[in-house]
């Protein structure tokens, strides 16, 4: 029995033969065809599975089938959003709300805690001074600049959990989609809670109290903080704002 031919480099750098003079070509057909072992489709073996247990198919298909004719008949729960607005669980984090003191005075105190807190760079603060004629919190620091940025800010809550007044605190709204990037930048006046009945809007004097401590220090009357949920889709209404209550 003559030897198998040894492939040369040639057959390496060109396993099909193309371009390869004819001699050399007819000399090793089955090497440089690449197809030597000839495909008789006739001869395949039909799949078992499928042919020679017709029972356990018709099983599979009616489990199949079953389960998508018994969720046919299931309630259906699509809500018609837009059209239909539900309110969120309480606690669903939605946009963020800066609170004011019950004399309307910021809680907030520039002291960019939340900003460093912030996993997203979302948020940027510039603190101001408080004087004696222009005054927007108690204390000596307000903030001057608020920002988030609702195209970073991915609604974790660490900027809540850091801000040491309670002024930052975060509604059920969650209707925060915009044609346009510059618009998700919210500002401090979008951000800040809208004034209640018996709230002056700063700046003006302290109402509650000769220095800070007043509006630090638990009182009997003021019972526990307002922080419930508001309808999605809505503006921010009462109940979703939080005054006192707070002394952390
Ligand atoms: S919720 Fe999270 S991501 Fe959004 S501003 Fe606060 S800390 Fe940043
Ligand atoms: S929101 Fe709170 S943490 Fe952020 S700057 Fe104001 S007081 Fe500080």
């Amino acid at each position: 029995m003559a030897d198998a031919p040894t492939p040369s480099a040639d057959d390496a750098a060109n396993p099909t033969g193309a371009g390869v003079p004819a001699g050399r070509a007819a000399a090793q057909p089955a090497i440089r065809q690449g197809s030597a072992v000839p495909v008789d489709i006739s001869q395949r073996r039909l799949n078992e599975t499928e042919f020679d247990q017709p029972i356990a198919s018709l099983g599979g298909f009616a489990s199949g089938f079953g389960m998508t004719f018994a969720t046919m008949f299931k309630k259906v729960y699509t809500q018609q959003y837009p059209f239909e607005v539900f309110p969120t669980a309480p606690r669903y984090h939605g946009r963020h709300v800066l609170n004011r003191h019950p004399d309307g005075l910021e809680k907030c105190i520039g002291c960019e805690l939340c900003a460093w807190a912030c996993p997203a760079d979302a948020i940027y603060v510039e603190g101001g001074d408080n004087t004696d004629t222009e005054r927007f919190s108690p204390g000596e620091r307000y903030g001057k600049v608020y920002q988030i940025n609702y195209l970073r800010c991915i609604f974790c809550g660490l900027c809540v959990e850091a801000c040491p007044t309670r002024s930052l605190t975060m509604s059920n709204e969650y209707e925060l989609a915009l044609d346009n990037r510059q618009d998700l930048i919210y500002t401090k006046e979008q951000l800040m809670a809208p004034l209640l009945p018996g709230m002056e809007a700063p700046p003006h004097p302290m109402r509650l109290g000769d220095d800070e401590a007043a509006y630090y220090t638990p009182r009997k009357d003021e019972g526990a903080p307002q922080s419930a949920a508001n309808v999605a889709g809505k503006p921010i209404v009462a109940s979703a704002i939080e005054v006192g209550g707070h002394h952390g």
